[in-house]
Protein backbone atom coordinates (compact mmCIF):
# COMPACT_ATOMS: atom_id res chain seq x y z
CA UNK A 1 0.00 0.00 0.00
CA UNK A 2 1.80 2.93 -1.61
CA UNK A 3 1.53 5.83 1.79
CA UNK A 4 -0.61 9.27 1.77
CA UNK A 5 1.30 12.23 3.26
CA UNK A 6 -0.54 14.92 4.24
CA UNK A 7 2.26 16.49 6.72
CA UNK A 8 3.49 19.17 4.19
CA UNK A 9 2.91 21.81 7.03
CA UNK A 10 5.93 19.88 8.80
CA UNK A 11 7.86 19.43 6.53
CA UNK A 12 8.45 19.07 2.43
CA UNK A 13 10.86 16.05 0.70
CA UNK A 14 13.62 17.29 -1.33
CA UNK A 15 12.84 17.36 -4.59
CA UNK A 16 14.97 16.23 -7.69
CA UNK A 17 15.93 19.24 -9.00
CA UNK A 18 16.61 21.03 -5.60
CA UNK A 19 19.33 18.02 -5.15
CA UNK A 20 20.92 18.11 -8.41
CA UNK A 21 21.97 21.72 -7.19
CA UNK A 22 23.28 20.69 -3.98
CA UNK A 23 24.55 18.02 -4.71
CA UNK A 24 28.35 19.60 -6.27
CA UNK A 25 28.10 21.87 -3.75
CA UNK A 26 27.89 18.82 -0.86
CA UNK A 27 30.98 17.19 -2.39
CA UNK A 28 33.10 20.34 -3.45
CA UNK A 29 31.91 23.12 -1.53
CA UNK A 30 34.92 24.96 -0.46
CA UNK A 31 34.45 28.60 2.26
CA UNK A 32 33.03 30.94 0.81
CA UNK A 33 35.09 33.39 2.83
CA UNK A 34 38.41 32.04 1.67
CA UNK A 35 40.43 34.24 -0.91
CA UNK A 36 41.35 31.44 -2.92
CA UNK A 37 40.35 30.53 -6.20
CA UNK A 38 38.03 27.25 -4.86
CA UNK A 39 36.82 30.05 -1.91
CA UNK A 40 35.72 32.39 -4.84
CA UNK A 41 33.87 29.64 -6.26
CA UNK A 42 32.04 29.08 -3.11
CA UNK A 43 31.46 32.80 -2.93
CA UNK A 44 29.94 33.22 -6.53
CA UNK A 45 27.51 30.36 -5.82
CA UNK A 46 26.48 31.99 -2.58
CA UNK A 47 26.44 35.22 -3.78
CA UNK A 48 23.80 34.01 -6.81
CA UNK A 49 22.04 32.32 -4.11
CA UNK A 50 21.07 35.25 -2.24
CA UNK A 51 20.30 37.24 -5.74
CA UNK A 52 17.49 34.55 -6.59
CA UNK A 53 16.19 34.95 -3.09
CA UNK A 54 16.38 38.56 -3.37
CA UNK A 55 14.71 38.80 -6.73
CA UNK A 56 12.01 36.67 -5.21
CA UNK A 57 11.49 38.55 -2.34
CA UNK A 58 11.26 42.24 -4.75
CA UNK A 59 14.77 42.92 -2.16
CA UNK A 60 17.88 43.75 -2.55
CA UNK A 61 21.30 41.04 -1.97
CA UNK A 62 21.84 42.89 0.97
CA UNK A 63 18.95 42.56 2.55
CA UNK A 64 19.26 38.20 2.38
CA UNK A 65 20.50 36.83 5.80
CA UNK A 66 20.69 33.17 5.41
CA UNK A 67 20.67 31.58 8.76
CA UNK A 68 20.62 27.48 10.35
CA UNK A 69 16.43 27.64 10.07
CA UNK A 70 13.08 29.37 9.76
CA UNK A 71 13.46 29.03 14.22
CA UNK A 72 16.58 31.07 13.72
CA UNK A 73 15.23 33.85 11.63
CA UNK A 74 12.54 34.63 13.60
CA UNK A 75 14.51 34.30 16.76
CA UNK A 76 16.70 36.66 15.26
CA UNK A 77 14.18 39.29 13.66
CA UNK A 78 12.14 39.43 17.24
CA UNK A 79 15.50 39.71 20.06
CA UNK A 80 17.70 41.00 17.23
CA UNK A 81 15.29 44.02 16.19
CA UNK A 82 13.99 44.53 19.53
CA UNK A 83 17.85 44.77 21.55
CA UNK A 84 19.13 47.01 18.53
CA UNK A 85 16.23 49.58 19.05
CA UNK A 86 15.63 49.39 23.01
CA UNK A 87 15.90 52.60 23.41
CA UNK A 88 12.64 53.77 22.09
CA UNK A 89 11.02 51.36 24.66
CA UNK A 90 10.94 47.90 25.55
CA UNK A 91 7.53 46.96 24.01
CA UNK A 92 6.75 44.62 21.63
CA UNK A 93 3.62 43.25 20.12
CA UNK A 94 2.63 39.80 18.68
CA UNK A 95 0.17 37.86 18.40
CA UNK A 96 -1.18 34.76 20.84
CA UNK A 97 -1.15 32.29 17.64
CA UNK A 98 2.41 32.64 16.59
CA UNK A 99 4.40 29.81 15.76
CA UNK A 100 6.82 28.95 19.05
CA UNK A 101 10.08 30.79 17.69
CA UNK A 102 8.68 33.66 18.03
CA UNK A 103 6.23 33.17 21.57
CA UNK A 104 9.35 32.13 22.91
CA UNK A 105 11.73 34.83 21.66
CA UNK A 106 9.19 37.41 23.34
CA UNK A 107 8.97 35.23 26.19
CA UNK A 108 13.11 35.96 26.63
CA UNK A 109 12.40 39.42 25.97
CA UNK A 110 9.86 39.56 28.70
CA UNK A 111 12.25 37.86 31.14
CA UNK A 112 14.64 40.37 30.51
CA UNK A 113 11.47 43.13 31.43
CA UNK A 114 10.76 43.95 28.26
CA UNK A 115 6.88 44.32 28.17
CA UNK A 116 5.04 42.25 25.42
CA UNK A 117 1.19 42.14 24.43
CA UNK A 118 0.00 39.22 22.59
CA UNK A 119 -2.96 40.05 20.87
CA UNK A 120 -5.85 37.88 20.93
CA UNK A 121 -7.60 36.61 17.75
CA UNK A 122 -11.28 35.93 17.09
CA UNK A 123 -12.93 32.81 16.46
CA UNK A 124 -11.71 32.31 12.38
CA UNK A 125 -8.03 33.18 13.47
CA UNK A 126 -7.81 36.86 12.26
CA UNK A 127 -6.57 39.60 14.64
CA UNK A 128 -8.20 42.78 14.77
CA UNK A 129 -6.75 45.85 12.78
CA UNK A 130 -8.14 48.40 15.08
CA UNK A 131 -6.76 46.46 18.12
CA UNK A 132 -3.72 46.14 16.66
CA UNK A 133 -3.35 49.66 15.95
CA UNK A 134 -4.45 50.68 19.42
CA UNK A 135 -1.88 48.25 21.25
CA UNK A 136 1.35 50.27 19.45
CA UNK A 137 2.70 53.08 21.56
CA UNK A 138 5.97 55.28 21.42
CA UNK A 139 7.48 52.88 23.42
CA UNK A 140 6.69 49.92 21.27
CA UNK A 141 9.87 48.91 19.07
CA UNK A 142 8.69 46.17 17.22
CA UNK A 143 5.32 44.42 15.79
CA UNK A 144 5.67 40.49 14.88
CA UNK A 145 2.32 38.70 12.83
CA UNK A 146 3.05 35.76 11.03
CA UNK A 147 1.82 35.61 7.57
CA UNK A 148 0.08 32.38 7.79
CA UNK A 149 -0.28 30.02 10.71
CA UNK A 150 1.12 27.01 11.09
CA UNK A 151 -1.63 25.14 12.30
CA UNK A 152 -5.11 26.37 10.36
CA UNK A 153 -3.64 28.02 8.01
CA UNK A 154 -4.64 31.65 8.22
CA UNK A 155 -3.52 34.39 6.64
CA UNK A 156 -3.36 37.72 8.11
CA UNK A 157 -3.89 41.12 7.18
CA UNK A 158 0.10 41.63 7.16
CA UNK A 159 0.11 44.82 4.65
CA UNK A 160 -2.44 46.15 6.71
CA UNK A 161 -0.80 45.91 10.05
CA UNK A 162 2.29 47.08 8.47
CA UNK A 163 1.45 50.17 7.23
CA UNK A 164 -0.32 51.21 10.97
CA UNK A 165 3.36 49.58 12.28
CA UNK A 166 5.04 52.00 9.98
CA UNK A 167 2.89 54.94 10.38
CA UNK A 168 3.62 54.39 14.08
CA UNK A 169 7.23 54.17 14.02
CA UNK A 170 7.26 50.65 14.93
CA UNK A 171 9.46 47.57 13.20
CA UNK A 172 7.06 45.27 11.45
CA UNK A 173 8.41 41.43 10.87
CA UNK A 174 6.37 38.56 9.38
CA UNK A 175 7.13 34.92 9.98
CA UNK A 176 6.14 33.98 6.56
CA UNK A 177 7.65 30.09 6.63
CA UNK A 178 4.07 28.72 6.03
CA UNK A 179 3.21 31.55 3.23
CA UNK A 180 6.25 30.63 1.09
CA UNK A 181 5.12 28.66 -2.59
CA UNK A 182 1.75 29.69 -2.01
CA UNK A 183 1.07 33.41 -1.12
CA UNK A 184 2.98 36.35 -2.80
CA UNK A 185 6.33 37.56 -0.84
CA UNK A 186 7.03 40.72 -2.25
CA UNK A 187 8.08 42.36 0.84
CA UNK A 188 7.55 45.85 -0.31
CA UNK A 189 3.67 45.19 -1.16
CA UNK A 190 3.89 43.32 2.34
CA UNK A 191 5.42 46.71 3.60
CA UNK A 192 7.37 44.81 5.97
CA UNK A 193 10.83 45.51 7.74
CA UNK A 194 11.77 41.95 8.60
CA UNK A 195 10.52 38.32 7.25
CA UNK A 196 11.16 34.73 7.93
CA UNK A 197 11.70 32.05 5.32
CA UNK A 198 12.21 27.97 6.27
CA UNK A 199 13.56 26.23 3.59
CA UNK A 200 12.09 22.88 4.13
CA UNK A 201 8.98 24.06 3.72
CA UNK A 202 9.08 24.50 -0.08
CA UNK A 203 11.22 21.24 -1.19
CA UNK A 204 14.09 22.44 -0.12
CA UNK A 205 17.03 20.88 2.40
CA UNK A 206 16.15 21.27 6.30
CA UNK A 207 18.41 23.46 7.96
CA UNK A 208 18.36 26.32 5.99
CA UNK A 209 16.61 29.40 6.61
CA UNK A 210 16.12 32.91 5.22
CA UNK A 211 15.69 36.35 6.73
CA UNK A 212 14.92 39.45 5.00
CA UNK A 213 16.20 42.55 6.79
CA UNK A 214 14.94 45.44 5.54
CA UNK A 215 17.81 48.58 4.42
CA UNK A 216 18.35 50.42 7.69
CA UNK A 217 16.71 48.03 10.11
CA UNK A 218 18.53 48.17 13.40
CA UNK A 219 19.45 44.59 14.15
CA UNK A 220 21.99 43.39 16.79
CA UNK A 221 23.45 39.78 15.63
CA UNK A 222 22.30 36.72 17.89
CA UNK A 223 25.30 34.40 16.95
CA UNK A 224 28.19 36.43 16.65
CA UNK A 225 31.78 35.07 15.30
CA UNK A 226 33.40 35.41 12.17
CA UNK A 227 30.99 38.05 10.73
CA UNK A 228 29.50 36.15 8.21
CA UNK A 229 25.88 37.18 6.13
CA UNK A 230 26.74 40.62 7.25
CA UNK A 231 27.98 40.37 10.36
CA UNK A 232 24.06 39.12 11.24
CA UNK A 233 24.76 35.80 11.74
CA UNK A 234 28.20 34.37 12.13
CA UNK A 235 29.33 30.87 10.95
CA UNK A 236 30.61 28.84 7.51
CA UNK A 237 27.73 29.27 5.75
CA UNK A 238 26.02 26.16 4.47
CA UNK A 239 26.98 26.73 1.22
CA UNK A 240 25.17 23.57 -0.28
CA UNK A 241 21.97 23.82 1.81
CA UNK A 242 21.44 27.84 0.80
CA UNK A 243 22.08 26.57 -2.74
CA UNK A 244 18.96 24.09 -2.57
CA UNK A 245 17.05 26.46 -0.50
CA UNK A 246 17.06 29.51 -3.69
CA UNK A 247 16.83 26.81 -5.90
CA UNK A 248 13.65 25.35 -4.25
CA UNK A 249 11.99 28.70 -3.66
CA UNK A 250 12.72 29.63 -7.04
CA UNK A 251 10.58 26.46 -8.29
CA UNK A 252 8.21 27.19 -5.85
CA UNK A 253 7.26 30.55 -7.00
CA UNK A 254 7.48 29.78 -10.59
CA UNK A 255 4.63 27.15 -10.09
CA UNK A 256 3.25 29.09 -7.44
CA UNK A 257 0.08 29.95 -9.64
CA UNK A 258 -1.03 26.65 -11.30
CA UNK A 259 0.21 24.99 -7.43
CA UNK A 260 -2.71 27.11 -5.62
CA UNK A 261 -5.55 26.53 -7.72
CA UNK A 262 -5.02 22.89 -8.45
CA UNK A 263 -4.03 22.03 -4.60
CA UNK A 264 -7.17 25.00 -3.40
CA UNK A 265 -8.76 22.19 -5.38
CA UNK A 266 -7.84 19.62 -3.85
CA UNK A 267 -8.20 20.67 -0.27
CA UNK A 268 -11.71 21.97 -1.08
CA UNK A 269 -12.64 18.45 -2.46
CA UNK A 270 -11.27 16.96 0.91
CA UNK A 271 -13.44 19.82 3.05
CA UNK A 272 -16.56 19.63 1.30
CA UNK A 273 -16.00 15.19 1.71
CA UNK A 274 -15.63 15.47 5.10
CA UNK A 275 -18.23 17.86 6.07
CA UNK A 276 -20.72 15.56 3.85
CA UNK A 277 -19.25 12.37 5.23
CA UNK A 278 -18.13 12.58 9.42
CA UNK A 279 -20.88 14.95 11.91
CA UNK A 280 -19.53 17.10 14.45
CA UNK A 281 -16.96 18.07 12.69
CA UNK A 282 -15.80 22.09 11.98
CA UNK A 283 -13.48 23.40 9.67
CA UNK A 284 -11.12 26.03 11.74
CA UNK A 285 -10.46 29.31 10.08
CA UNK A 286 -13.57 28.87 8.04
CA UNK A 287 -14.45 32.34 7.03
CA UNK A 288 -11.13 33.70 7.20
CA UNK A 289 -8.79 33.67 4.24
CA UNK A 290 -6.74 30.44 4.58
CA UNK A 291 -3.55 28.71 2.75
CA UNK A 292 -4.83 26.98 -0.05
CA UNK A 293 -2.98 23.53 1.10
CA UNK A 294 -4.25 24.01 4.79
CA UNK A 295 -7.12 22.01 6.19
CA UNK A 296 -7.76 21.94 9.90
CA UNK A 297 -10.60 19.44 10.91
CA UNK A 298 -11.91 19.66 14.53
CA UNK A 299 -13.73 15.99 15.27
CA UNK A 300 -16.04 16.34 18.25
CA UNK A 301 -14.76 13.82 21.07
CA UNK A 302 -12.15 12.57 19.60
CA UNK A 303 -8.78 12.39 20.53
CA UNK A 304 -6.52 13.51 18.06
CA UNK A 305 -3.42 11.26 18.97
CA UNK A 306 -5.71 7.99 18.67
CA UNK A 307 -7.26 9.59 15.55
CA UNK A 308 -3.70 10.28 14.30
CA UNK A 309 -2.44 6.98 14.60
CA UNK A 310 -5.18 5.32 12.90
CA UNK A 311 -4.47 7.19 10.13
CA UNK A 312 -1.05 6.37 10.21
CA UNK A 313 -2.30 2.15 10.50
CA UNK A 314 -4.61 3.00 7.51
CA UNK A 315 -1.25 4.54 5.55
CA UNK A 316 -2.15 8.35 6.06
CA UNK A 317 0.60 10.84 7.20
CA UNK A 318 -1.27 13.46 8.89
CA UNK A 319 -0.49 15.76 12.10
CA UNK A 320 -2.22 17.03 15.06
CA UNK A 321 -2.59 21.07 15.14
CA UNK A 322 1.12 21.57 14.83
CA UNK A 323 4.24 18.78 14.61
CA UNK A 324 5.74 20.64 18.45
CA UNK A 325 1.79 19.90 19.35
CA UNK A 326 1.56 16.58 18.85
CA UNK A 327 1.99 13.93 21.02
CA UNK A 328 0.93 16.46 24.07
CA UNK A 329 -2.67 16.00 25.75
CA UNK A 330 -3.02 19.77 26.16
CA UNK A 331 -4.90 21.52 23.26
CA UNK A 332 -2.71 23.89 20.94
CA UNK A 333 -2.06 27.32 22.19
CA UNK A 334 -4.23 27.87 18.81
CA UNK A 335 -7.24 25.91 19.39
CA UNK A 336 -7.39 27.52 22.58
CA UNK A 337 -7.10 31.21 21.01
CA UNK A 338 -9.31 30.71 18.51
CA UNK A 339 -11.56 29.54 21.15
CA UNK A 340 -12.28 26.28 20.07
CA UNK A 341 -15.75 24.57 22.18
CA UNK A 342 -14.12 21.68 24.49
CA UNK A 343 -15.45 18.88 23.17
CA UNK A 344 -13.29 20.10 19.61
CA UNK A 345 -10.83 20.80 21.29
CA UNK A 346 -8.66 17.72 21.64
CA UNK A 347 -9.57 16.48 18.20
CA UNK A 348 -7.89 19.19 15.74
CA UNK A 349 -6.12 17.03 13.02
CA UNK A 350 -4.28 19.21 10.32
CA UNK A 351 -4.49 17.75 6.64
CA UNK A 352 -1.47 20.08 4.60
CA UNK A 353 -1.09 19.32 0.81
CA UNK A 354 1.47 19.80 -1.20
CA UNK A 355 2.82 19.62 -4.90
CA UNK A 356 2.45 16.07 -4.76
CA UNK A 357 -0.68 15.67 -3.70
CA UNK A 358 -3.17 13.89 -6.26
CA UNK A 359 -6.69 13.53 -6.71
CA UNK A 360 -6.55 9.91 -6.06
CA UNK A 361 -5.02 10.17 -2.52
CA UNK A 362 -7.88 12.93 -1.66
CA UNK A 363 -10.25 10.71 -2.93
CA UNK A 364 -8.33 7.25 -0.95
CA UNK A 365 -8.48 9.32 1.79
CA UNK A 366 -12.37 9.81 1.84
CA UNK A 367 -13.28 6.81 1.11
CA UNK A 368 -10.90 5.47 4.83
CA UNK A 369 -11.77 8.26 6.98
CA UNK A 370 -15.20 7.52 8.19
CA UNK A 371 -14.66 4.06 9.26
CA UNK A 372 -11.61 5.17 11.39
CA UNK A 373 -13.67 7.81 13.22
CA UNK A 374 -16.51 5.31 13.54
CA UNK A 375 -13.83 2.95 15.44
CA UNK A 376 -12.73 5.51 17.72
CA UNK A 377 -16.05 7.27 18.33
CA UNK A 378 -17.86 4.37 19.49
CA UNK A 379 -17.93 3.33 23.10
CA UNK A 380 -14.96 1.04 23.84
CA UNK A 381 -16.35 -2.44 24.48
CA UNK A 382 -14.76 -4.55 27.01
CA UNK A 383 -14.43 -8.40 26.21
N1 LIG B 1 7.47 29.45 11.81
C1 LIG B 1 6.45 28.71 11.34
C2 LIG B 1 5.14 29.34 11.05
C3 LIG B 1 6.63 27.33 11.14
O1 LIG B 1 5.62 26.59 10.70
C4 LIG B 1 7.89 26.76 11.45
C5 LIG B 1 8.12 25.30 11.30
O2 LIG B 1 7.34 24.50 11.73
C6 LIG B 1 8.91 27.59 11.90
C7 LIG B 1 8.67 28.93 12.07
C8 LIG B 1 10.27 27.04 12.23
O3 LIG B 1 11.00 26.72 11.08
P1 LIG B 1 12.22 25.65 11.21
O4 LIG B 1 11.58 24.30 11.25
O5 LIG B 1 13.02 25.86 9.97
O6 LIG B 1 12.97 25.99 12.43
Amino acid sequence: MSRIYLDHAATTTVRPEVLEAMLPLLGAGYNPSSIHAEGRAARAALDAARATVARILGAAPREIVFTGSGTEADVLAVVGAARARAERGRHVVTTAIEHHAVLHAVDLLEAEGWEVTRLPVDERGLVDPAAFAAALSPRTTLASVMLANNEIGVVQPVAELARVARAAGVLFHTDAVQAAGWLPLDVDALGVDLLSLSSHKFSGPKGVGVLYVRRGTPLAAQIVGGGQEHGLRSGTENLAGIAGCARALELAEAERAAAVARVAALRDCLERGILALIPDVLVNGAGAPRLPNNLSAAFADVPSDALLIRLDLEGIAASAGSACAAGSLEPSHVAAAIGLAPRYRLGVIRFSLGRTTTQAEVDDVLRRLPAVLEGIRAPATVT
